[in-house]
């Protein structure tokens, strides 16, 4: 853990989180600041940059943090309409906090897949 990680900190039980789905590896809960009408943050329990530094480290949780987001799919009733699932990586990408972490959106039509600025 590392704690100055607010995502660590959730793992930790430090932090509240509407937490939607659990696995020995992966959390999930709701964005705090939701961008659809579903957006729940996936995330692995240990700490990794993003998903890249994730998927070198340990192909078993990177495996484990799709197989959640699809469960959350499923739970939240986004397969018949689709979903889409976001993971930012470093500052191009936007990435705000540095624990890998996937976004599930859905409940609506989501527009463009991205918008040059
Ligand atoms: P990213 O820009 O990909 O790093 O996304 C970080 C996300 O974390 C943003 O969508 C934030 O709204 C969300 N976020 C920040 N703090 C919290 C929190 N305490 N609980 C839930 N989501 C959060
Ligand atoms: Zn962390």
């Amino acid at each position: 853990m590392d704690n100055d990680c607010l995502f660590c900190r959730i793992v930790a039980g430090e932090i509240p989180a509407t937490i939607v789905h659990e696995t020995d590896t992966t959390l999930a809960f709701r964005d705090i600041d939701p961008k659809a009408p579903v957006h729940v943050l996936v995330i692995c329990k240990d700490h990794h940059v993003d998903v890249a530094a994730l998927a070198l480290a340990d192909p078993g949780v990177s495996a484990d943090l799709l197989a959640s987001a699809a469960a959350v799919a499923e739970k939240e009733g986004l397969r018949g309409d689709g979903f889409r699932l976001i993971f930012n990586s470093g500052g191009w990408a936007g990435q705000e906090v540095f624990h890998t972490h996937g976004h599930v959106l859905g409940g609506a039509p989501l527009g463009p897949m991205v918008t040059l600025q």
